[in-house]
């Protein structure tokens, strides 16, 4: 038998797991990066394990592979692959893929104690999909079934984090995710870092590249139709970006070019060079794409083209070129792209990425978990005033750096009650009960606190727009003048008009509501301020409410309500529709 030497980091992984299933019976992911020999993790858990263990995937290849890794230290496991022609049941540890499992459940007559997820970001939330389906059956064979799940990205595009919380302190934003816990992650950095992954060279295209950034608001159902609008834009920019990638290609081994479409693929594989270049596709046929991979991974051929095929479980270490010519949803699936050409290869120094589609992800940036709201935000971190965590969201930072404006929703830190643990209450923006005050999610219909239903602002901007004597501005900025000791808050809209109203910062009374009908609603998170000076200095980073309702009073207008971060039928300020 062979002794399992383990990687620091894989010994860590194995350690998380025996320490929380050792105190906890909730599901739980570890998130290794590709590369990492997540097969060697798995294979040391089953050494360990006491009850009988189930390791499941998706892929054929990924349950021969796990398998392999494992009888090859020594060890005897069944196979349980329809693919595979195997129907081992009797062994302790069993690889099975989840389509046969699903089918031949009824052929164990065996409990297991826990099951292993490769590839868990691929387990659906929804109860009748074919991994919730068998996870059921088992639990009710064993009601304390333990359930672990492996992944690089535990995100789902569509669906969000597949985790809640994080063993790092915080919470992740999920409706309904299949794992409760994440007990430990590798950082992809670590792994180049420590020579295990070969380092990246990341290039954003100068010359040449697509502006996908319009794709942005089209839903997903409409992406492909628009998504082939605008290359048709583009006659030229396809065929540039080909003759740049085969010219870079003249000192590279091995190139994976990422295609935006069939459409698109077929175009750039003809400015490719024919008797190097193969292109795969969802429709390609399984034999002659197993056939065109093995002629690409001995190098006969130097150009692989593909549509959104070969970006999990493809592994060519040679390849050190990815042309990314493609939109990217995620930093995950970006990751999952670069991630082809970082495998260890001999004399390969490093890997050149190409982005032509200006998707302005960073390789070692986190995951948001929320796709990019618009090309121009990026990553930034948002202190919470209350908890003090540290906050990743999408958002906007001005020329000095200062982050100006972001769009998370709530607090992501997790705080301690005794032996219970809960997200943060503190929200950044909120839709706040007329009854009790308590602050709920904007998109929230009934008070979480006390349950009476909030007033929809559509109904107030309706009602408002029907009184001869209110006024509705369209807010499209904010500014402070001062008048000795008061403050006059002045609101723009679009044409250049404006609504004003004062605080005076010598009375309490005063400043107090300033603080709380502006000073709460901070990019940054709520402050409150006490003098003139301190409000000018923090100028930038007042929002502005996207409604002003004011009414007529004599000659003046009196301003009535404030309506900010809203969310519904009229069109806001700068807002195109
Ligand atoms: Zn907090
Ligand atoms: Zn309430």
């Amino acid at each position: 038998m062979t002794a399992i030497v383990l990687r620091n980091y894989q010994k860590q992984a194995v350690t998380a797991t025996l320490n929380h299933f050792r105190q906890s019976q909730e599901s739980a992911i570890i998130v290794l990066p590709m590369g990492s020999g997540k097969s060697l993790v798995i294979a040391e858990l089953a050494r360990l394990a006491r009850g009988n263990l189930l390791v499941l995937t998706h892929v054929q290849e990924l349950v021969e592979q796990n398998h392999a890794k494992y009888e090859a230290l020594g060890f005897t496991a069944g196979l349980f692959s329809a693919g595979l022609g195997k129907r081992q049941t009797q062994e302790q540890v069993t690889f099975a893929s989840i389509q046969s499992i699903a089918n031949g459940l009824t052929e164990f007559n065996q409990q297991f104690s826990l099951i292993i997820i490769d590839e868990c970001h691929r387990v659906s939330n929804k109860d009748d999909s074919q991994y919730q389906q068998v996870i059921s059956t088992l639990r009710e064979r064993n009601p304390s079934l333990m359930l672990l799940g492996l992944t690089a990205t535990p995100y789902r595009l569509g669906q969000g984090w597949i985790y809640r919380y994080d063993y790092r302190g915080f919470v992740r934003e999920t409706n309904h995710a299949v794992f409760d816990h994440c007990i430990y992650e590798l950082p992809l950095s670590q792994l180049i870092r420590e020579g295990f992954l070969t380092p990246p060279v990341c290039i954003d295209a100068a010359l040449h590249h697509y502006d996908f950034s319009s794709l942005i608001a089209v839903d997903h159902q409409h992406q492909t139709q628009a998504l082939s609008h605008l290359l048709r834009k583009y006659p030229r920019v396809t065929r540039a970006i080909t003759e740049e990638v085969v010219e870079l290609a003249k000192s590279r081994r091995g190139v994976m070019l990422f295609a935006a479409s069939v459409e698109h693929a077929k175009e750039i594989y003809r400015y490719l060079p024919e008797q190097q270049s193969a292109i795969i596709t969802g429709s390609t046929d399984r034999q002659s794409r197993q056939n065109l991979i093995n002629a690409f991974k001995q190098q006969q051929l130097k150009f692989l083209v593909n549509v959104s095929v070969l970006t999990t479980g493809f592994d060519a270490p040679h390849v050190d070129l990815i042309a990314i010519l493609r939109p990217t949803e995620s930093v995950s699936l970006y990751q999952q792209i670069a991630g082809r050409g970082l495998r260890l290869y001999p004399d390969k120094k490093d890997c050149l990425i190409i982005d032509y589609a200006a998707n302005g992800f960073n390789l070692f940036s986190p995951e948001i978990g929320s796709p990019k709201p618009a090309a121009d935000t990026e990553a930034v971190q948002v202190f919470c005033p209350l908890c003090n965590f540290a906050n990743i969201f999408w958002g906007r930072r001005d020329e000095q750096g200062q982050v100006i404006e972001h769009f998370g929703r709530r607090c992501q830190g997790l705080t301690f009650q005794g032996e219970n643990k809960r997200q943060c209450h503190y929200r950044f923006v909120f839709k706040e009960c007329p009854f009790c005050n308590h602050e709920n999610d904007i998109a929230a219909r009934r008070c979480e606190h006390c349950d009476n239903v909030l007033i929809d602002p559509d109904d107030i901007l309706k009602r408002a727009l029907s009184l001869k004597d209110a006024k509705v501005m369209r807010c499209a900025g904010i500014s402070f003048e001062t008048d000795q000791q008061r403050l006059i808050v002045i609101y723009h809209d679009e044409q250049g008009d404006t609504l004003k109203e004062a605080f005076d910062f010598s009375y309490t009374k005063s400043r107090h509501r300033f603080n709380e009908q502006l000073g709460r609603r901070m990019y940054m998170g709520s402050k409150s301020f006490n003098s003139l000076d301190e409000v000018f200095q923090l100028e930038a980073q007042f929002k502005h409410p996207d409604f002003v309702i004011a009414k007529r009073q004599g000659h003046f207008w009196k301003i009535e309500e404030k309506l900010f971060d809203y969310q519904g039928r009229y069109r806001k300020a700068n807002q195109l529709y």
